[in-house]
């Protein structure tokens, strides 16, 4: 069940060569489709809506996939092998993925449920927020300076809103990427004109007659508003996970064949806590690779091969003039400062993380094609020259051994 995760494990059933029934079930009314344009192209009307498909509404049937759209699994029962639909229906499985994604996180703000307040996930979310931004000239005030929110504001601003972010770090991302690479960030956003509130956070809405018009901050500050975006977070959707006793963390426990605690239940995506070999550990990951490598992982599971998630994570986002990729394992890299390969000045640069020695994150900034044998270097555990990693005429590849 599921969107990106599930509907990429139904696919690669169908190209590994399984010719069993499949069956994806969809919360959602709509072909599932994938996020990370939502918040981007898609929502500066950059890109139509067939693009951001996970594979085209016909491929479905063409491929003998049973898609049940706005269809909930409700309760799962892993001892008798079968699954409750919101419908009613009881469906049997012989292997079942749970790939039920994440939620956004609410905050109890007096206010929260005026007209203008939204949270961000889906595909609705973005037409209505890209209705309430075009054409500009709207006060937006987002709660949340994280990726999402920051691409948001990103978005706001592009279409000549004026943009306020909240956030409770000083320095906008440096929990995910350190204080140096938040501020370059930062900056971007204010080069553009976008005000940050830094820490703060809301302490209520005000609105007339049932619209919002202004968020107070805890620091009595009040910032009008047209528009209020509460951006800080999601949690796992484990609620099908839960009805059935399933090992939970921080997600729905799994191992690297993405198995989780009960017999042909698999996780994947957002709602997965997988154990990856590299580090040794747990990692949940909100990205879109990890739905995307993980949906196929659970395939070949499911189909008894001997199948890893152990693709080094990655992902990306776009803000302005900057298109970002990030590869690594942000655990292994917290807390340290990164070394830099370009120019942050000009807004091109590398900033790689090392551990002994070895890389163990790398975050491209305006560079093609350098994603490649950053995966490299730290899926081999290459052991390297800090001078020569930093140097741009030493090219990555050359880092790489043979
Ligand atoms: C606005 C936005 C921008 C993003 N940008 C980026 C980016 O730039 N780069 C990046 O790497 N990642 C990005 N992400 C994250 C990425 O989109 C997610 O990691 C990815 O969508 C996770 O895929 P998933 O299949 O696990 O979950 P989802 O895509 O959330 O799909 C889960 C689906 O399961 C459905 N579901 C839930 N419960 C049930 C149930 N009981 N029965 C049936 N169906 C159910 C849900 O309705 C949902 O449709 C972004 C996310 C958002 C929201």
């Amino acid at each position: 069940m599921g969107g990106l995760a599930g509907a990429t494990a139904a696919r690669t059933l169908r190209t590994e060569g399984y010719a069993g029934a499949v069956t994806l079930l969809a919360a959602e009314a709509r072909t599932p489709y994938i996020r990370p344009p939502l918040s981007k192209e898609f929502l500066l009307g950059k890109a139509d809506e067939a693009s951001v498909e996970v594979v085209p509404a016909d491929w479905y049937h063409e491929n003998d996939v049973e898609l049940l759209l706005g269809t909930p699994a409700t309760r799962l029962d892993p001892g008798g092998h079968t699954v409750a639909l919101a419908d009613g229906r009881r469906l049997p499985y012989s292997k079942l993925l749970i790939a039920t994604g994440a939620r956004p996180r609410r905050i109890p703000l007096p206010g929260a449920d005026l007209d203008g307040v939204m949270t961000f996930r889906t595909f609705e979310d973005s037409l209505q927020l890209r209705a309430g931004l075009a054409g500009g000239g709207r006060k937006v005030v987002m709660v949340g300076s994280g990726w999402i929110g920051m691409e948001l504001a990103a978005a706001a601003c592009t279409y000549g809103n004026e943009v306020t972010l909240l956030g409770l770090e000083d320095i906008p991302l440096s929990a995910a990427i350190g204080p140096e690479l938040g501020t370059f960030f930062r900056q971007l956003h204010e080069d553009q004109g976008v005000s940050f509130r830094l820490p703060a956070s809301a302490a209520s809405i005000e609105g007339r007659s049932g619209r919002a018009t202004a968020v107070l901050t805890d620091s009595g500050e009040t910032l009008p508003a047209d528009v209020v975006i509460i951006a800080v977070g999601v949690a796992p959707d484990t609620a099908l996970a839960e009805t059935a006793g399933l090992a939970l963390r921080n997600g729905i426990l799994v191992d690297a064949g993405l198995n989780t605690s009960a017999p042909d239940v698999l996780a994947a995506g957002d709602a997965a806590n997988a154990f990856h070999p590299f580090t040794g550990g747990h990692q949940r990951s909100e990205h879109w690779a990890n739905a995307l490598n993980g949906g196929k992982v659970a395939a070949k599971t499911m189909m008894g091969q001997d199948a890893v998630l152990d693709a080094v994570p990655y992902f990306y986002t776009d803000q302005f003039t900057v298109g970002m990729e990030y590869s690594g394992y942000p655990s292994l890299a917290a807390g340290m400062e990164p070394v830099i390969r370009g120019s942050m000045e000009d807004g091109s640069f590398i900033a790689f993380w090392l551990s002994q020695e070895r890389v163990v994150a790398g975050m491209s900034v305006n560079q093609r094609r350098v994603q490649k044998p950053i995966k490299a270097l730290i899926s081999q555990r290459v052991a390297v020259d800090v001078r020569r990693l930093t140097d741009p005429d030493v090219s990555l590849e050359e880092l790489l051994p043979g």
